[in-house]
């Protein structure tokens, strides 16, 4: 951006009462600065900044609208306030290192920008149903104390037909204007071509849109998040316009103990046999097996007693078997 474009967007955001989107601005100015080996004026930007955020915010730190989307955007995304942390997500080491890096070039965005490099902001999570991608993206908004933006493209793509890459540039000025994390849910929607309606000609435009826009996303101070529960229906292009890419697999048995045990609460689980649990649990995705914990405990409380047995989760895993050989018939 242009300095007299970057005066504009300030004084508009300034009109709108967009802090946010005023400081975001200005720190971009202080980075450009800095780039320029104008390091004192960028220091002295930065302080003027800081100043006046912890004045805004009466000490505490910066603050971030947390209310949901109106105007041209209100419909289109759905705000959740997170309820999660990091810690609440049962994740093998692999991906809570990608998350941890993820989180730390977040935080210390300012400072990569100030030295050229961009944060990781465009992020793939691929993996099945109920493995933990929506709740992950909730937790990354929780830690950055973000707002979640869900977006549902499968149903945008249904209901806007043949105007679904002019609500899709909507949504991504919205990125631009208000920090958060925007989860685009059933994304294979886009990549894969397969949607309700079948349009192929939609769906290219749409799938230009998407490269288009996703090219733009590195001016924005957002995290974008695709989510796909089928990654060979990704176009290759759209793949390469990733920072990072996050996979999500069914859990390990020292997985589904952390799963089982993170729910028993207010009961405890004394003398659990973790190897027929575990084997039971085989097959079943992390929702499906928290799912089969809140009903044994459940049941368990009704019952009057204080803890649950290995043979309360085991009928309960059984069952989630049985709802899922259910659907899969089903389905033929
Ligand atoms: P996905 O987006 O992969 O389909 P979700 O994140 O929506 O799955 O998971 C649904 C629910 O299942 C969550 O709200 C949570 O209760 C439970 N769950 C799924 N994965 C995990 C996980 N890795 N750790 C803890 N709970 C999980």
């Amino acid at each position: 951006m242009s300095n007299a474009r970057q005066i504009i967007a300030m004084l508009r955001s300034r009109a709108e009462g967009d802090d946010e989107s005023f400081f975001s601005i200005a720190l971009q100015i202080a980075a450009s600065e800095a780039r320029q080996g104008r390091r004192q004026s960028a220091e002295e930007m930065r302080a003027e900044i800081d100043k006046a955020r912890a004045k805004d915010a009466r000490g505490a730190s910066v603050p971030i609208q947390f209310s949901q989307p109106r105007g041209s955007v209100e419909g289109l995304l759905e705000m959740r306030e997170p309820r999660f942390k990091l810690r609440d997500v049962v994740l093998g080491d692999v991906l809570l290192t990608k998350i941890d890096d993820i989180l730390r070039q977040q935080r210390k965005r300012d400072w990569l920008r100030e030295h050229g490099r961009f944060p990781t902001r465009r992020i793939l999570f691929v993996g099945p149903p109920g493995s933990g991608k929506t709740m992950s993206a909730e937790a990354l908004a929780g830690e950055l104390s973000l707002p979640l933006f869900v977006i549902r493209l499968d149903s945008l793509i249904t209901r806007f037909m043949g105007e679904t890459a002019s609500k899709l540039r909507l949504v991504f000025d919205e990125t631009a204007k208000r920090r958060g994390v925007y989860l685009f849910d059933e994304f294979d929607a886009v990549g894969g071509h397969r949607t309700a309606t079948n349009d192929v000609a939609e769906m290219r435009r749409v799938l230009n849109s998407f490269l288009q826009f996703m090219e733009e996303a590195s001016s924005t101070d957002s995290i974008i998040i695709c989510s796909t529960n089928h990654p060979s229906l990704l176009d290759r292009a759209l793949l390469r316009r990733y920072d990072q890419v996050l996979e999500f697999d069914a859990p390990s048995s020292e997985q589904i103990r952390k799963l089982i045990l993170a729910n028993t609460a207010p009961l405890r689980a004394p003398r659990i046999a973790w190897k027929i649990v575990c084997a039971g649990a085989e097959g079943l995705s992390q929702a499906e097996v928290v799912r089969a914990i809140d009903d044994a405990v459940k049941t368990a409380i009704l019952d009057q007693r204080e803890h649950i047995t290995t043979e309360d989760i085991m009928s309960r895993l059984r069952e989630r078997h049985n709802m899922r050989t259910a659907f899969i018939d089903a389905d033929i």
